[in-house]
C-alpha cells in the first residue's frame, strides 16, 4: 500500500500545478482552491471517467446540466432551508439534538451539558443552514432570494417530468449530473476533502418503489467497482452502512463508499435510498404530477429513487493519495504517481533528447502526430533523467523520446512509467501504438 502524508500531497499538487489555494497572492481564500494546469486535466478525466460509466456506457441513464441558481421554492420544498439551517450539536449519549446556540456552559464546571441527560459528550456545532444565499437583480429584498445548489440532486427531480416526456425513458432509469456545489461549510478543511465550493458527481436512478432495495444494492456495489478499477486498492475502500440516527433527513438507507486517507476512514461517496421523498415533495410543493403511468400494468406510481452522490473533486485527491509511490530506480529514489491512464492529466510527453535544433523539428512533428488523439505534454528542459523524473511525479504514462538515431532511423523510444521499461516504435506507428497501450 503505498505510503503517504499529505503534506507531500499539498506540496507535489502547488509544485507541480495540480491544486493552488486560491487567492493566494491575497494571502488565500480559506479553504478555496484553483485547479492547476495538471489539476484541470485531471479533474476532467476523474469527471469525464464518471459520465462514461454512469452515462455513455449506459442505455438506462441520460445526463443533465441543471442551473447552480434556484429559488427559495425548490429548496423549501426538498427540505433544504429547514434542516440546513441552525447551528445543531448532538448528543452521543441519548441522541437528543440541541440548537448550538441555545446552549449555554454550566457555571460550575463550565462546560455543556445536553439537558435532555446531563452528559458533555457532544458534537462539534454543525450549521445545517449549509446554502449560500443571494440576490438575483438589482433589488436585495425577500422577493430576489436564491441559493446556490448545495447538491445538484434537486436538479434532477424538478426536471423529473421534463426527461420523462423528452426521451420516453421509464423506471429503472436515471438521470445523472456533474456541476459545481456550494455548502457553507462550518469546519471545512483537510485540503480539497471539505471545501465550501467543490463538484459532484450524482445520479438519482427512479426505480418501481419494490426495486428500490435491489437497486440500492446493484448501486452500492457498482460504485465501489468503478474506483477500484480506476486504481485504488480495494484494501483502502470500505462500505460502511450509515447508522439510522446519522440518516439525512430524505434517506431510509445509506451506505458510504470510504477511503482511507492519511488521517482516517473518509467519504468519498454516498449510495442513498432516497424513497419517493423528493418527487412527493416538489409535486405537493408545485402542484404538478410527479409520478409515472406504467402503460402495460396500468399502475400509476411515484418511482423510488437511489442515489449515488460522490465528489469529484474529493475523489480526485483520493485517486492521487493512492497512486503516490516512491521506489528505486538505476540506485536513484523516485516519486511515481501510479495514476489509471484514463485519469493522468497527460497521457504522453514528448522530449527531445536534447534542445539542438536538428532534433526539435522532428519532435515537433512527433507531438503533433499524438495531440489530435490525446492529451500530450512537450519538455526539452533540463537533463533527459530529470525530464522522465518530472512526469512520472506527475503521472504521464509514456514518454516518448526523440534521439539522434531518430533522425536515420525514423523511430522514437516509448518509456513506461511503472517499469521504466523502453521499445523502440517506428514514428509513422506511434500513434497506434500508443491508442492500443490505452484502456478502451
Ligand atoms: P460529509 O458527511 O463528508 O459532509 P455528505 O454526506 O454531506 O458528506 P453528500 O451530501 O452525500 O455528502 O454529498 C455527496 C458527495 O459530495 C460526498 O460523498 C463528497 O464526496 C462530496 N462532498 C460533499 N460535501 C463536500 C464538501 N464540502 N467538499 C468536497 N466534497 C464534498
Amino acid at each position: 500500500m503505498p505510503a503517504t502524508d499529505m503534506e507531500q500531497v499539498v506540496a507535489l499538487c502547488k509544485n507541480r500545478g495540480f491544486i493552488y489555494q486560491s487567492a493566494e497572492i491575497y494571502g488565500g481564500f480559506r479553504s478555496t482552491y484553483d485547479y492547476g494546469p495538471l489539476g484541470v486535466l485531471m479533474l476532467r478525466n476523474v469527471k469525464d471517467a464518471w459520465w462514461r460509466t454512469m452515462v455513455q456506457l449506459r442505455d438506462d441513464v441520460v445526463g443533465l446540466d441543471a442551473a447552480i441558481l434556484g429559488p427559495p421554492a425548490v429548496w423549501q420544498a426538498s427540505g433544504h432551508l429547514e434542516t440546513f439551517n441552525d447551528p445543531l450539536v448532538d448528543c452521543r449519549n441519548c441522541r437528543e439534538r440541541w440548537r448550538a446556540d441555545h446552549l449555554e456552559p454550566d457555571p460550575k464546571d463550565g462546560l455543556v451539558h445536553c439537558p435532555n441527560c446531563g452528559s458533555t459528550d457532544l458534537t462539534e456545532a454543525r450549521a445545517f443552514n449549509l446554502m449560500f444565499k443571494t440576490h438575483a437583480g438589482p433589488v436585495e429584498d425577500e422577493s430576489t432570494v436564491a441559493y446556490l445548489r448545495p447538491e445538484t440532486a434537486q436538479g434532477m427531480f424538478i426536471n423529473f417530468k421534463n426527461v420523462l416526456q423528452t426521451t420516453r425513458k421509464k423506471p429503472p432509469f436515471g438521470i445523472a449530473q456533474v456541476g459545481k456545489s456550494f455548502r457553507n461549510e462550518i469546519t471545512p478543511g483537510n485540503f480539497v476533502f471539505r471545501t465550501r465550493e467543490f463538484e459532484q458527481m450524482e445520479l438519482e436512478f427512479f426505480v418501481p418503489p419494490d426495486q428500490s432495495e435491489k437497486w440500492f444494492g446493484y448501486w452500492v456495489e457498482e460504485r465501489f467497482r468503478w474506483y477500484t478499477e480506476l486504481g485504488i486498492p480495494a484494501e483502502m475502500l470500505r462500505i460502511r452502512p450509515h447508522e439510522r440516527e446519522e440518516l439525512s433527513h430524505y434517506s431510509a438507507g445509506t451506505s458510504d463508499v470510504e477511503f482511507m486517507f492519511p488521517w482516517g476512514w473518509g467519504e468519498l461517496e454516498g449510495i442513498a435510498q432516497r424513497t419517493d421523498f423528493d418527487l412527493t415533495a416538489h409535486a405537493r410543493a408545485s402542484g404538478e404530477t410527479l409520478d409515472y403511468f406504467d402503460q402495460a400494468t396500468g399502475e400509476r406510481y411515484v418511482p423510488y429513487v437511489v442515489e449515488p452522490a460522490a465528489g469529484a473533486t474529493r475523489s480526485m485527491m483520493a485517486f492521487m493519495i493512492a497512486a503516490l509511490d516512491t521506489d528505486e530506480v538505476g540506485g536513484e529514489r523516485r516519486t511515481v504517481m501510479r495514476l489509471h491512464p484514463r485519469l493522468a492529466p497527460y497521457k504522453v510527453a514528448v522530449l527531445p533528447l536534447s534542445k539542438k535544433d536538428t532534433l526539435t523539428p522532428v519532435a515537433r512533428e512527433v507531438l503533433a502526430l499524438l495531440q489530435p488523439h490525446m492529451m500530450c505534454d512537450y519538455d526539452e528542459t533540463q537533463s533527459i533523467g530529470r525530464r522522465y523524473r518530472r512526469q512520472d511525479e506527475i503521472g504521464t504514462p509514456w514518454c516518448v523520446t526523440v534521439d539522434f538515431d531518430s533522425l536515420e532511423d525514423h523511430a522514437v523510444t516509448v518509456r513506461e512509467r511503472d517499469t521504466t521499461a523502453q521499445v523502440r516504435v517506428p514514428i509513422d506507428g506511434l500513434v497506434d501504438h500508443i491508442k492500443a497501450l490505452l484502456p478502451q
